[in-house]
């Protein structure tokens, strides 16, 4: 198929690479130029503006930071939602809101394309082994159009149905997971370590007994050794997605106390510089907490 690629990112690099190793013509366009050079160099085609992906391609991906970054690619000046022809498809990748995804399916609706929410599960590593898990909505015929792109990237399509907005609710609901997780895993080896146990021994014991799942045996080995750098998911961006949970759960009314806490720890850590590390990192909050001295930070 000829798939145009915006966003070449942590992620979004080795997803193009993975769709040009399925064999499909990729078109690529990043902000930053330079990281679409080896990909250039493995057969893709560089575009100058991220439009210009859109008319050679029924089906553009686009893997952004956030919200503004994806509303800005599709709305701004050069972006896609003018030039995607009819019946063309915007597969969005990225962690967004629910209502940014209602308000682009809307947008596609009226311009006769169509928009395919995937966001996904699986860090840079998973990304690189076409091991995402992604979670797909919007319109049938859309969905079944792109499942070929979806699955050169990831080992598992969760189909969602209709509402593109429901994927995007899926997403942040296992976001906010894994951050209770990693502050539940920070905690308790702070406090096994205030009492002279080594926190790999906890880690340990934990995910070989009653919580013997790989998201706890990884994120606890990254804590018990302090290595949150390089960052597979930047800090900032985890506190985005705290902030996303947070505006999705306002608009239906409903507390969640937990994701408040987890986004109360992950602000501390922009404070304290600690942005461009891992989002594993909120742990070191939990040490301070309790009065421990700082670790200095060793590599994943
Ligand atoms: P990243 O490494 O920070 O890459 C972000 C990408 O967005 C880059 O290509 C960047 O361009 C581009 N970008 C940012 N602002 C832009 C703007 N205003 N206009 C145009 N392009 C812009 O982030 P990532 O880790 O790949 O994450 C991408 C998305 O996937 C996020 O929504 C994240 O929440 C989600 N996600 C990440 C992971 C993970 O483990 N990393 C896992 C699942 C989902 P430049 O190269 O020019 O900076």
């Amino acid at each position: 198929m000829d798939i145009g690629f915006i966003g070449l990112g942590s992620m979004g690099h080795a997803m193009a690479a993975n769709l040009l190793r399925a064999g499909h013509r990729v078109s690529l366009w990043n902000r930053s130029p330079d990281k679409a050079r080896d990909l250039v160099r493995d057969g893709a085609r560089l575009a100058e503006r991220a439009c210009d992906v859109a008319p050679a391609s029924g089906i553009v991906v686009t893997m952004l930071s956030d919200d503004a970054a994806l509303r800005d690619v599709v709305q701004g000046e050069h972006g896609i939602g003018q030039h995607l022809g009819e019946g063309g498809i915007h597969v969005s990748m990225s962690t967004v809101s629910p209502q940014t995804a209602q308000e682009l399916s809307a947008l596609h609706a009226a311009r006769g394309t169509h928009y395919v929410a995937a966001p996904v599960f699986g860090r840079p590593d998973a990304a690189a082994a076409a091991k995402l898990f992604v979670l797909c909505a919007g319109p049938q015929a859309a969905r079944q159009a792109v499942l070929p792109a979806l699955e050169a990237m990831g080992q598992r399509v969760f189909e969602l149905g209709e509402d593109a907005a429901a994927a995007n609710v899926l997403k942040l609901s296992g976001n906010f997971m894994l951050m209770a997780a990693i502050e539940s895993l920070a905690e308790a080896m702070t406090l096994g370590e205030r009492y002279g146990l080594p926190r790999e021994r906890t880690v340990e014991v934990l995910t070989q007994s009653i919580l013997p799942a790989p998201v706890m045996v990884n994120y606890g080995r990254q804590i018990a050794q302090h290595a949150y750098q390089p960052a597979g998911f930047k800090l900032s961006l985890g506190l985005k997605d705290a902030d996303l949970v947070l505006g999705a759960a306002r608009k239906v009314a409903m507390p969640m106390p937990l994701a408040q806490l987890v986004q109360g720890r992950l602000l501390s850590a922009l404070a304290h510089q600690r942005g461009d590390m891992d989002w594993s990192a909120a742990a070191i909050g939990v040490s301070e907490d309790a009065g421990l001295p700082a670790k200095p930070a060793t590599r994943a």
